[in-house]
Order: C-alpha cells, then structure tokens, then sequence
C-alpha cells in the first residue's frame, strides 16, 4: 500500500496538488491544484457529469457561493453547523475533540457523543496535545461553528456567508427549478462547485481542506408515488456496512447486491439503495480500488433528526477510511424549512387523474360571541378552532372544545364554532417534495484515484513510481518523444504525430528534453496511459515509417506504422472500445522490455 507522504511528495513534485500562498507562508486548509491535478479534476468532474446530469435526464445549475444570513437560519446551519473544538492551554493549537478521541482511542464516529461525554472521554484517556503534548484534559470543549462569514456591501453590509454546501442553492431555488421541470415530479438538479468550510483542522492534504468542491443532486420526488427504477442496479454488488455490523464487537462489512440489501430493509430507502448501486458503478469506472471501498450507514446517533437513512461511501486511504460521499433521505426537512422561512410555495400542485369528492370539516366562529369573551385572543382562537376541525372533527361531538394559544387553553361551547361538514371537488393537492441527496467529496475522490493508482515496481533493473490511472481521468492522454533533438526528419515526425493524435481529440504531451528513460518515468509518475517515441529505426526500413507505442502499466512497446497510430491510441482510450494492448500487441511487432517485479 502507498505512503500517504510519498503520494502528498509526488503530488507536489509532479503538479497534481500544493499548499496554496506558498509565497506568503501558506494557510492551512487551501490547495491549489497544478496543471495534472486540474486536468484530473476536470476529467472526474465530466465523467461525474455523464453519469449524474446527462445520463440520469437531470439539470444542472450554477448558483452563487455567497448567500444572505436568512437562508442559513431556515437550513439550521446558523445555529447547528458546528464541530467540537478544544484548544491546547499551552500552544493554542486548535483541534477537534471527536478526532482526537477517535485516533486515540477504540470510540467510533466521537461527533454523535454529547460535549460533556467528550470531555469525560479526554479525562480518562488523559488525551494530549497532538502539536505540543501538553495534557487536554480539563478544557473545555466548545461548539465551533464552521462557516465563514461576511458582508455583503459596504460600511456594515447584511451578514453573507459562503456556502457550506452546493445543496442550499438548489433548494432554495425551488420554486423557480419546479417550473423548469414543468411542475411534475420526481426531479433532479445538479451543481458542481465549491464548498467552504472553516475547518478546525485541516489535514491531509486535498482530504479535509477549507475550500472543497461538491457534486450534488438533489431529487425531489413524491414520496406517495415515486420509485426509483431499481431494477436497473439491483444486481450490482456492493461492500456494505450498516449499522448493526458496527456495533456488533464482532460486526463487518460484507458484499451483497443492492436488490437484496434493500428486500431484507438493510438500505431502508429504495431511493438510497438505487443511488448506492449507480455509484458503485461509477467509482468502479473511474478507477476507486474497489477493495478498497464500502459503504457505511449512519449510526442512529449520527444520523440528522430529519434523515431516514443515511450511507457514506467510504473509501481506505492511509491506512483509514475517509467519507468521499454522502448519500441522504433528507425528507421534506429543506424545501418546508424553506417554506416556512420565506414565506414562498416550495410545494408542487398535483393534479388527480379524475377529481375527487371529499369531505371537508369547517367552523364558522360566531365573533359577536368569541369576541366579548376573548378579547384579543378571539382571531388566534378562531384559527385555531379551523385547525383543530381538519385534524380531529370528533372534538366537536361535545359540548365544548377547547384549543391551545401561545401556551394558554381555551373552552369553546361547540355551537359557537358553527361546525359542519362539507363536500367539496378536489382536482389535485399540494406536495411539499422529499429530497434524496447524493454529495459527492470531488477533492476526497481525487486524492482516492491517485492513492489507489499509486504503484511501484522494476523496469530494466531500475526502480520506478507510476499511476495506474483509469485512462478516462489520466491529465494527459499521450506523450510523444522524439528520441535526439538533432535530426530533422525525426523532429517533423514527431510534429506530425503529435498533430494527428490532437486532431483525433487527444490531449498530448510533447517533451523532447533529457534521456528517454527520464521522459518515459515523468509521464508514468503522472499517469499517462501511452508513450510514442519517434526514432531512426523507424525510419531506415524499407516500409512505412514506424514510431513505438509504450503502454504506461506493462511498459510493453510495440512498434506502429505512423499513419495509424492516433486512431490506434484513440480506440485504445476509448471507454466504448473494448481493445486492449493486447491487440496492438499482437497486430504489430513487439519490443522486447520487461517490468520485473511488481511491489505495490
Ligand atoms: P466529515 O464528517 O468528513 O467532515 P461531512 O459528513 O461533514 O464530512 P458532508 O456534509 O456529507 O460531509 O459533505 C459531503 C461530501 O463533501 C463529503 O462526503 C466529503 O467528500 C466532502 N467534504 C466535506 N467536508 C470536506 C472538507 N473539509 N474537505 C474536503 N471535502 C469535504
């Protein structure tokens, strides 16, 4: 398995990801990715959007990072979006006491465990300071919350924040989303982009960081009717671990299919259990070592008060398990939130097949009565007495009712409500959606594939690093060397290839500097699939001109007549052609090279 640091170097070195300000002496939590790390980025963020927008039918927006104040009061994240922070008395270093407790100590997923257990947990483990080692036990352990704030306008402005979470653009955009989708449910919306978070510590280079981008998809459906079409993943084999297995002491993860899991009621929701099975199917395209991966429910204490089930993809990174995606039955919780907050109609009118007849219990308060006796009150109980009528109409078979305002009771003689029972035609009803929300971590899915295609072995007696990286998200799909730079014809050739390979939609790398075998362990540190060098030999012969063709993983070289090689190379990264080198191999004449030993 790959060090963490010799993967964090060679990102560093090779231009995938960096501490970004360096010049400035850097603040912790921002990276800046380089051109491979970009490029890859870019790729997984397209191959994300074929999957989860074009393919799925959803539409995806694009909305601001910096919202006002009134929205995160209605979402609960001004009040509840917090961590647990504990600072070091002696440094002042900050930490998070639920980390802390979890790389310390056998406790599990500590952010369900309520701050006063926290604290005792510290006290009897005497949990240190990870920068200093002085003793933590006895700090207080707060409520930190984690969004950044600002203002928006001049002088004092109004309060804005960057957003948390991609999610909130969407729902809050709903009654607008709901008239592109042309009133009718189930929905998707997508949007790809950053995050921001005000981590207390950050750490692992591109895996918890400050600013991270999200790819959400919310679906909003109507949970009276709407099902997923799960027979479309119901036989696709998926590393669980629910709930139970984690806290049985002999409990683990083990492999079923998404059908089954969801029969037995493993994945409560069959809305989760279609998404589980389309992504598994996706991670397993862009190149997650699916070894390396399962997905685990929320513990009840972990999960949100609104949540009916909930599963994280987790993916073995460094020796631990990292969430790389959330997968949540959010219910009704956001757009009502919304509703409520706003003022707006975040429902949906749906309309009946046919009308129907139904009977609707109504009072009509006598206010010359409820007036005298309740002063200012009488409206509030008025209404009340309306509400009263839809939810419990048997209250008004006795001689009096009575109704709750503002913590008060009040005793209404039934004749007074004027109660009667009417039939009324209905065409349809209003639906406040529920929401099923897969939030894809893209920079956590990033560091997954490098880690995961990280590889060490022999090539020629010499030692080299490569990434076995899914051609799909490698940054470069070619490289083209001529092999001295001192030859004309050679160097017009290997424009000429290199020009082929872009017409034919490739993206290539053209490097002519240092010795081949340098040239060759640069592209395979960065994981470009295939090599073409240019070389005399392939142009002394009687036949067409021929250049070789490296493939990354086996180091195996085959020589290829010029004239074919961009198709040849753009059929062999063609996610829908199924050749292998194996065919190049067999077609042409091969080379003799060797990887001698495989160590990682
Ligand atoms: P964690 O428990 O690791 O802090 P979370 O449960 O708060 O994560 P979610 O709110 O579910 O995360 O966010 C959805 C996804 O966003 C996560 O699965 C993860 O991939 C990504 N993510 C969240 N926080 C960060 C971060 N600080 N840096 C990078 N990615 C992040």
């Amino acid at each position: 398995m790959a060090d963490q640091e010799d993967v964090i170097e060679l990102a560093k070195r090779r231009g995938f990801f960096f501490g970004a300000n360096g010049a400035y002496g850097g603040v912790a939590g921002f990276y800046t990715y380089g051109p491979n790390g970009a490029a890859v980025k870019d790729n997984l963020e397209s191959a994300w959007r074929d999957r989860f927008t074009v393919r799925q039918g959803n539409m995806e927006i694009e909305a601001p990072t910096i919202m006002p104040e009134a929205v995160f009061e209605a979402s609960g994240h001004l009040d509840g979006f917090d961590d647990m922070l504990v600072e070091c008395p002696e440094c002042g270093a900050s930490h998070r006491a639920d980390h802390l407790i979890e790389d310390n100590t056998d406790v599990e997923e500590a952010e369900s465990i309520p701050i006063p257990e926290v604290e005792e947990l510290i006290r009897e483990h005497d949990l240190r300071c990870p920068s200093c080692d002085a003793p933590l036990s006895g700090e207080p352990v707060e409520e930190f919350n984690l969004m950044f704030e600002t203002s928006i306008g001049p002088g004092t402005g109004q309060p804005g924040y960057m957003r948390p979470e991609t999610a909130q653009g969407i729902f809050v955009e709903f009654p607008r989303l709901k008239e592109y989708a042309r009133n009718r449910l189930p929905f998707g919306v997508t949007q790809i982009g950053p995050a921001y978070r005000n981590e207390i510590s950050p750490r692992k280079g591109i895996v918890r960081v400050r600013e991270f981008t999200q790819a959400e998809l919310e679906t909003f459906i109507d949970p009276e009717e709407d099902e997923p079409p799960l027979h479309e993943v119901e036989d696709v084999e998926v590393t669980l671990y629910p709930a139970g297995e984690q806290e049985d002491e002999d409990g683990e993860a083990y492999t079923t299919t998404v059908g089954e899991a969801v029969d037995e009621g493993v994945i409560g929701s069959d809305w989760v259990g279609y998404y589980l099975g389309v992504a598994q199917e996706w991670y397993q395209r862009v190149g997650v070592d699916m070894d390396r991966f399962r997905f685990r429910q929320h513990l009840p204490g972990e999960l949100a008060h609104y949540a009916a089930d909930c599963w994280d993809a987790e993916s073995e990174v460094g020796g631990d398990w990292i969430e790389i995606t959330g997968f949540a039955y959010r219910s009704d919780y956001d757009l009502s939130k919304h509703a409520e907050h706003s003022g707006e109609s975040f429902t949906v009118f749906k309309q009946y097949d046919e009308p129907k007849t139904v009977e609707r219990a109504t009072v009509d308060p006598d206010m010359a009565t409820l007036g005298p006796e309740f002063g200012g009150d009488a409206g509030a109980v008025a209404d009340a007495l309306g509400t009263l009528a839809e939810r419990d109409p048997d209250a008004f078979d006795a001689d009096e009712v009575e109704v709750e305002v503002d913590g008060e009771t009040y005793a209404v003689d039934s004749d007074v409500a004027n109660f009667s029972v009417e039939e009324v035609t209905e065409n349809g009803e209003h639906v406040t959606p529920h929401v099923v929300e897969p939030s894809f971590g893209v920079d956590r899915i990033v560091y997954t594939l490098i880690e995961h295609a990280y590889r060490t072995d022999e090539v020629d007696g010499e030692a080299r690093t490569y990434l076995a990286l899914d051609p799909e998200m490698a940054a470069t799909d070619a490289a083209v060397f001529p092999l001295v730079s001192n030859d004309d014809r050679l160097l017009d050739l290997a424009d000429e290839v290199t020009a082929d390979l872009r017409s034919a939609g490739l993206s290539v790398e053209y490097d002519d500097s240092g010795s081949i075998g340098r040239r060759y362990r640069r592209q395979d540190e960065v994981g470009t699939p295939f090599c073409v060098t240019v070389d005399r030999d392939g142009l002394e012969g009687d036949g067409p001109d021929t250049v070789t063709v490296r493939e990354r993983d086996s180091a195996r070289q085959v020589r290829v007549p010029v004239d074919g090689v961009a198709d040849e190379i753009a059929a062999l990264l063609d996610p829908e052609d199924d050749r292998a080198f194996e065919a190049l191999a067999a077609a042409y004449e091969e080379i003799e090279t060797g990887v001698e030993t495989e160590t990682a």
